[in-house]
């Protein structure tokens, strides 16, 4: 993976950690007393850097949470140089399968045994 690669990777999770807070967004406007602590951002770094309270985490999601958790653990082994490498076997996920899914931190066939793994062990 090269750093122009990279880039266009966390511009991707960048824009989808935008889109989930804008529908955070659009539900606080529904609700006076939160929406007063939320400052208007203007670009992408701006929504990178909102941090969540308790009070945000309720309005959202189990799913919308869960992708959040996922992005900001991607941004941070991004900064943390471990981004791209699988988490389970040490070996470089293919940018493809990143492309996919950028905050991915298994590589395909983990990600199958994991699954498969999940299955065969759930009573
Ligand atoms: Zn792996």
């Amino acid at each position: 993976m090269n750093q122009k690669q990279k880039e266009a990777l966390k511009a991707q999770l960048l824009e989808t950690r935008k889109e989930i807070l804008s529908r955070l967004q659009a539900k606080l406007q529904t609700d006076d007393q939160i929406g007063q602590h939320w400052s208007d951002p203007r670009d992408v770094e701006d929504w990178a850097s909102i941090s969540l309270t308790e009070e945000l985490f309720r309005l959202l999601s189990r799913t919308e949470l869960q992708e959040l958790q996922q992005i900001d653990e991607a941004l941070r082994r991004m900064k943390e140089g471990t981004y791209g490498t699988c988490r389970r076997c040490g070996n470089p996920i293919p940018y493809a399968r990143l492309e996919m899914i950028p905050w991915t931190d298994l590589c395909h066939v983990c990600s199958r045994e994991l699954e498969q793994h999940t299955f065969t062990e759930t009573p």
